[in-house]
């Protein structure tokens, strides 16, 4: 019943109740033995007092001394207790009293007779009234007319005992007082160091079961409750610690699976769905709540979609598909069991495969057909080639090249080429004949695989082909001009040969067939095919050779009258680590067709740029001059990248010039106009090189600005005594003269050369006279007047 209440009132309840009882019992049990204690002390001490004065009264009766009598009887009225004394004889007569009014006859203890008959008996008597009231009687003697006399003495102790009584009282008023204080300071005391204690241990408890932040409990003391309080905190914050990070790893479990990509569902054995994440809803188009109490048959196509999960092991995927709305999701569904509340239930999990079916189906196609043209790849014709060989059925294989498509790639840019290569596949597909392929092998290649064909219906076939592309054909506003190479090859039952050495062998004639001038047909056989093989070779060579950092730069000086240095002109050569170093004819045709030349074109005239600003840095104001190939101008930006690097190199642009041969201005257009002009208008001289050589020098002359001119070495030659030759090069200088151009004679080998063409005005030479082409490196300077720059050794 006591634990109904809180310690703090309980406990001083308890202890107040104990001490009122504990004292109550020890009043009532005591308090009466003490007072028959005390009265019979009384009754004993009295007794032996009224002996005593019994005596010395008797001495004095007998002597007649009434006045000592009177006097001890006063005397005897100070003993506790005594009310009154008095001398009476037998008659009841009074002899001496304390008090005048006395009257033995009306004694309330006993009636005259009796009293009168105690005396008689002259024995002492204590005659009781109650228990506290007594008439005492002591004979003193018997005297003569008197008789018998006796003392009485009235002893009241009533008074007495109720003074025992009231102090006993009192003693308990004042024990419960005591006992009040005591029980006061004791409960103050069980307050602080107890109940107060306890209950901020109990509110910081509660506080933290409500949810509430961690309250430090106070640490005062370092007694049982003060360590309590201390493992408390403890408890507490580890308590709380762990609910943290409980919760934490909670929310982001809950996060994760709520923004997890994959469709996630908690199902019980029947596989109905009691959890269903966001994901999984998306998939079937529905939210995550109205997928609770779903079954597979509820949201799946497949009618045997349950059985189907039920026979799959765990976590081996299942491809099912989900009715979301009208339309169907392919889906790979996965589940794993794990025990929830002592039941088993399945984790699953449902990725939507739709991308990556149409990737798949994507790489089927992309394997056997090529995207842009939708025709057969290299790699389906290579298997249907093989087919056909094992099958051992004659054909004939041929490899088709679109002539110069490059340039309309570098010049009207890939999306033309692509429409143009489609087009070309649409017409090629329209005449290829029955059991025939036509494949695009990559680039601008088609692969035409005839099966059944001899070589004379392949070369016809081929011949009406190119036939077919006599027609320009028009892509957008352009109309393109398009002839084919073709390569041909045959197989015959029986020679043993495989796929991808028929494949070879077209390739290596097509090679040929370009070689010879394009637009043509070759058909293989085994001397072309080693010429081929070799130019193939230097071709990879070429490709391996920009990479790897193997071409270098030779310059040739062309001095001034006095010998000076004006500029140096910067040749390419190819130190190749296999066939040494190659000169530019031999390689500049090839990096010509194959496109490299514009990727070589940038890297001279870069390094051009580097060698003009050493020298520039020597002290050495030199020119540089690079040559451009007429392919170069096919590029879409020619100016804008040469003068990219011009910048970039940090380089003024008078400290290079630029040789353009005829070739590149034989068709030229706006374009190429205008790309000379902002060469030269950022202040790059143009010199028109192997002047004379072409059809028409003096038509470029003047409808491009050059800053001069180079006289072709093949005139230089002949000079001073072949007269044809003395006369274009007088008639050309004079004709420079007139237009203000610089004149630059190439080729100048002896001094009689140099005479000549001194004495008829030509400012600048440059030849084997004066240096051979030189890497830099022997290019020394020095500071002699008069030569700016020693000139290579003429080797
Ligand atoms: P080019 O521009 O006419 O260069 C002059 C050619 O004449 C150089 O031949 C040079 O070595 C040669 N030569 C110079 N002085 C004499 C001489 O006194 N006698 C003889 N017989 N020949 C002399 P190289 O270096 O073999 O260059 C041949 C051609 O290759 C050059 O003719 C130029 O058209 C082309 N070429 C050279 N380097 C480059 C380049 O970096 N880019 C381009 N696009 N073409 C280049
Ligand atoms: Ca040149
Ligand atoms: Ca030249």
């Amino acid at each position: 019943m006591l634990t109904r209440y809180p310690l703090r009132k309980s406990l001083p309840l308890l202890l107040g109740c104990f001490a009122l009882v504990f004292t109550l019992m020890l009043i009532t049990m005591q308090l009466p033995r003490s007072l028959e204690q005390a009265l019979q002390t009384w009754r004993e001490h009295s007794g032996q007092m009224l002996i005593l004065v019994q005596g010395s009264l008797a001495d004095h009766l007998r002597k007649g001394r009434n006045e000592e009598m009177e006097t001890q009887l006063a005397d005897l009225s100070s003993i506790p207790g005594v009310s009154w004394a008095m001398v009476v004889d037998e008659h009841l007569q009074t002899l001496a009293a304390t008090r005048l009014d006395l009257n033995p006859k009306q004694l309330a203890v006993a009636n005259n007779e009796t009293l009168q008959s105690y005396i008689a008996t002259a024995s002492n008597q204590w005659l009781g009234r109650g228990t506290q009231q007594f008439v005492a009687l002591y004979p003193l003697g018997s005297i003569a007319e008197h008789g018998q006399v006796s003392l009485l003495v009235n002893l009241d102790f009533t008074p007495l005992l109720g003074q025992i009584e009231r102090n006993s009282w009192l003693l308990l008023g004042e024990t419960l007082t005591l006992l009040l204080v005591l029980g006061l300071l004791l409960n103050y005391l069980y307050r602080r160091l107890i109940t107060q204690r306890l209950a901020r241990l109990e509110s910081a408890a509660r506080h933290f079961s409500s949810g509430e932040p961690v309250l430090d409990v106070p640490l005062d003391g370092h007694d049982e409750i003060g360590n309590l309080a201390s493992t408390f905190n403890t408890m507490m914050h580890q308590l709380h610690n762990r609910q943290r990070a409980l919760s934490e790893s909670e929310a982001l479990l809950r996060d994760l699976i709520n923004s997890a990509p994959v469709g996630m569902l908690v199902v019980d054995q029947e596989l109905r769905v009691e959890q269903a994440n966001p994901a999984a809803a998306a998939l079937f188009g529905c939210r995550p709540e109205e997928l609770i109490g779903n079954i597979p048959e509820d949201r799946l196509v497949e009618r045997n979609a349950r059985q189907r999960l039920q026979l799959t092991p765990a976590n081996i995927p299942l491809q099912l598909t989900a009715q979301r709305g009208d339309s169907q999701i392919p889906l790979e569904v996965t589940y794993t069991p794990f025990q929830r509340n002592g039941k088993t239930q399945l984790l699953v999990l449902l990725y939507d495969i739709s991308e990556r079916i149409k990737a798949e189906q994507r790489l089927r196609f992309l394997a056997h057909f090529d995207p842009l043209t939708n025709l057969a790849n290299r790699h389906y014709l290579l298997q249907r080639l093989e087919q056909v060989i094992n099958a051992d059925c004659p054909l004939s294989l041929l490899f088709l090249d679109l002539d110069h498509f490059k340039r309309i790639n570098d010049t009207l840019g890939h999306e033309l080429g692509d429409h143009l290569l489609v087009e070309l596949s649409r017409r090629l597909q329209a005449q290829m004949p029955g059991h025939s392929l036509l494949a695009r092998s990559g680039g601008d290649e088609f692969v035409l695989l005839l099966e059944g064909a001899d070589l004379r219906t392949a070369q016809q076939f081929a011949g009406q082909l190119q036939g077919s592309f006599s027609d320009s054909i028009r892509i957008h506003n352009y109309d393109c001009h398009i002839t084919t190479s073709i390569g041909i090859t045959t197989f015959t039952p029986g020679s043993k040969r495989d796929a991808s050495e028929l494949l070879k062998q077209a390739d290596l004639a097509l090679y040929m067939a370009k070689d010879q001038g394009r637009n043509r047909i070759a058909v293989f056989n085994s001397e072309l095919s080693a010429i081929a093989e070799q130019r193939r070779q230097l071709e990879n060579d070429l490709r391996r050779a920009l990479l790897q950092k193997e071409f270098v730069l030779y310059y040739q000086p062309q001095v001034d009258n006095q010998g000076q240095i004006q500029a140096m002109e910067a040749l390419l050569r190819w130190h190749s680590p296999l066939r040494g170093v190659v000169a530019p004819s031999e390689f500049i045709p090839i990096l010509e067709e194959t496109g490299l030349i514009i990727e070589t074109t940038h890297w001279v005239f870069r390094q051009a740029c580097r060698q003009a600003r050493l020298w520039a840095e020597a002290g050495q104001s030199l020119r540089v001059a690079v040559n451009l190939s007429p392919l170069d101008f096919r590029q879409a930006d020619l100016a804008g990248s040469l003068l990219a690097i011009l910048d970039e190199e940090g380089v003024a642009a008078d400290l290079l010039e630029l040789e353009i041969t005829e070739g590149a201005l034989l068709d030229a257009d706006d374009e190429v106009l205008q790309c000379l002009q902002r060469l030269r208008d950022a202040g790059l001289p143009l010199l028109l090189d192997d002047f004379g050589t072409g059809f028409s020098s003096l038509t470029h002359l003047l409808s491009f600005p050059f800053d001069g001119i180079k006289i072709d070495r093949q005139f230089v030659a002949g000079l001073p005594s072949n007269e044809q030759a003395a006369a274009l090069v007088r008639g050309i200088l004079t004709m420079a003269s007139q237009l203000n151009l610089l004149v630059v004679a190439e080729g100048v080998e002896n001094e009689q050369q140099a005479a000549f063409l001194r004495l008829n005005g030509c400012a600048s030479l440059q030849g084997f006279l004066y240096a051979r082409p030189q890497p830099a490196e022997l290019c020394t300077i020095h500071t002699q007047p008069g030569y700016l720059l020693k000139l290579p050794p003429n080797k």
